[in-house]
């Protein structure tokens, strides 16, 4: 087998359920041998299961076995006085960021930190979590995180202008923030495609928190006086963190 493609393993696996139909158990075991060389010679040497262990035997002993009260509180139920939208980037986990400790902040991460506007039927899975958030939770703080280098607010603004698109899923819901690449082009149109980028990560939390507000309850809770929305950039090559709220105009932000 070692001396075997993975290609040749396949195929020789095709042949034989093809041959054999009651060859059922030989054809398990052929397909367990060949996954797991598939996940050894894939994985390099990398275990994911063992750094799964490793990590929740670390937070069990350091975090969870330290803090009863929190975890015992935690357990009865949650109560978080923010909900965050962050973008899906390995590099930009609000817990990490913000310190955020469990029980502290409701989240969302998807494809360049985007709210859609209210949808029951495009959108369904994020109107269900904000909805939950601001009716049964009442969060407090809705903040919208952009950050630099976003992959897919690049890909936002690489859609040629005729709108046509080559990916499944990513450039129509980049799309969502459009009007956020035509406020660049209108201000920042001059600037480097990298500028340009940079500018519409924070053009594109200004939508988004826009969007919020197409959601009835947020509506009500935001005019009620019940939840503030927040406009946020992380730029993680520089270190900083800028935060803006939204009052129907763009206040001033404050940088950390
Ligand atoms: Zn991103």
């Amino acid at each position: 087998m070692a001396n075997e493609s993975y290609e040749d393993a396949i195929a020789g696996l095709s042949k034989l359920l093809n041959e054999k139909a009651d060859l059922g158990s030989v054809a398990a075991a052929k397909i367990k041998q060949i996954t797991a060389e598939l996940e050894a010679a894939s994985s390099k040497g990398f275990d994911p299961v063992e750094r799964i262990k490793t990590g929740f035997v670390q937070f069990r002993t350091e975090k969870y076995e330290k803090n009863p009260d929190l975890y015992g509180a935690l357990a009865k139920g949650q109560s978080p006085k923010f909900m965050v939208f962050a973008c899906s980037d390995s590099r930009v986990c609000p817990s990490h960021i913000l310190n955020f400790q469990p029980g502290e902040a409701f989240m969302i991460r998807n494809i360049a930190n985007m709210v859609p506007p209210y949808d029951k039927t495009k959108y369904s899975g994020v109107g269900a979590a904000i909805e939950y958030a601001v009716l049964h939770l009442k969060v407090e703080n809705i903040v919208v995180i952009g950050h630099s280098c976003c992959g897919g607010i690049k890909g936002l603004m690489s859609i040629p202008d005729d709108g046509s698109t080559a990916s499944d899923f990513i450039e129509n819901w980049v799309k969502i923030c459009s009007a956020a690449k035509s406020t660049v082009a209108k201000k920042a149109g001059s600037l480097t495609f990298e500028e340009q980028c940079h500018n519409c990560e924070k053009e594109a939390v200004n939508v988004s928190l826009g969007n919020l507000l197409t959601y009835p309850f947020v509506r009500d809770a935001v005019v009620n006086d019940a939840v503030s929305l927040k406009g946020a950039h992380y730029d993680f090559v520089k270190g900083t963190f800028e935060l803006w709220d939204l009052d129907f105009t763009i206040s001033p932000s404050i940088s950390v």
